[in-house]
């Protein structure tokens, strides 16, 4: 089998129909593009910023990051390349920040809250990706976004460090791509209000899937909840991909479920354009899609969300194979 997903290394991801999606890599670092790229990546989905700052005793530089951004470009040459701004706090600590200690942090203080109160951070983090940006084809997205607010705000210091580099004469790309993650439910249920804004949604069921059953993602006691098949989770993505869509605007999804075996009919069938996954699970992936019929798994989703229960789903999902 190995064998034979090797082969499509170099292939498009295209459906038994002739529907196309792009499949990308989840990194965490500059060193995880060869692996991307050996494994079949048409782009990179996500990457997160994190390990730059964590690894550290002190916040890394705006000349660090600017190397760090480049090297992930032109590494992936001219395919896509999704950087995520810092998305610190929750399970994610930086000691040397010293933020108080919250009793709910998965609730708290964390990603965009804390890069639009600390915008001496934001600001060095976008100044860097915009030098890097001439160098492939950069898109940038923020995690966590509640509200419209703040992605506009977000867009706001974005836009103004753009001109003000442009002022110092520093070469950047016009044709950057401003997206969001989309993972608190709030922000799924405006998906229609947001897309008008954004030039592209991110799905992150990681964190939707916790905030939407309300269920810790590191709680064992309470993981029989963490459900992504799960109707309600079915419908949001559906909200997000239609809301996307319906304003000429593509929708991808990065977290875990994307590069999941029995997901992805259901993801193919709803219209998700583009799946971000570990490298590991691409081609694994591309063949499963190749396979599968777009008209056949959009009567597949249509079913799926009218079931009441993950049971349910699945046992449509195991039918829709055979
Ligand atoms: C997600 O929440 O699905 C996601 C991709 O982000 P992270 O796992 O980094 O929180
Ligand atoms: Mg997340």
């Amino acid at each position: 089998q190995l064998a034979e997903w090797r082969k499509l290394v170099g292939e498009p991801t295209v459906s038994s129909d002739g529907h196309r999606v792009e499949l990308a890599a989840n990194i965490g670092s500059p060193k995880d593009v060869k692996a991307a790229l050996a494994n079949g990546a048409e782009g990179v989905g996500l990457f997160r910023t994190e390990f730059l700052y964590m690894d550290k005793t002190e916040l890394p530089s705006e000349e660090e990051q600017f190397e760090a951004y480049k090297a992930v470009l032109e590494g992936m040459k001219d395919k896509p390349v999704i950087i995520r701004t810092l998305d610190i706090g929750g399970d994610k600590e930086l000691p040397y920040l010293s933020l108080p200690k919250e009793l709910n942090p998965f609730l708290g203080f964390r990603a965009i809250r804390l890069c639009l109160d600390r915008t001496d951070i934001f600001r060095t983090q976008l100044r860097a990706l915009l030098r890097a940006s001439t160098y492939g084809k950069l898109r940038i997205m923020f995690p966590m976004v509640a509200t419209l607010d703040e992605f506009r705000k977000a867009k706001a210091i974005f836009l103004e460090e753009k001109e003000k580099l442009q002022a110092e004469g520093v070469p950047v790309s016009d044709s950057i791509q401003l997206g969001i993650m989309v993972e608190i439910p709030s922000t799924a249920v405006l998906a229609d209000l947001f897309a008008k804004e954004v030039d592209f949604f991110s799905i992150g069921t990681n964190d939707l899937i916790q905030y939407t059953m309300a269920a810790d993602r590191m709680n064992e006691r309470v993981s029989y909840l963490y459900q992504p098949y799960h109707p309600s989770i079915l419908r949001l993505v559906k909200r997000v991909i239609d809301a996307a869509h319906n304003e000429g605007k593509w929708a991808g999804m990065c977290g875990e479920m994307a590069g999941d075996e029995k997901a992805i009919p259901l993801l193919v069938g709803l219209g998700l354009d583009e799946f971000s996954m570990s490298a590991t699970s691409i081609l694994k992936a591309r063949a499963l899609i190749k396979k599968l019929s777009k008209a056949d798994m959009e009567q597949l989703a249509e079913k799926a969300l009218n079931a009441a229960t993950t049971d349910e789903v699945l046992q449509l999902v195991r039918e829709s194979l055979n």
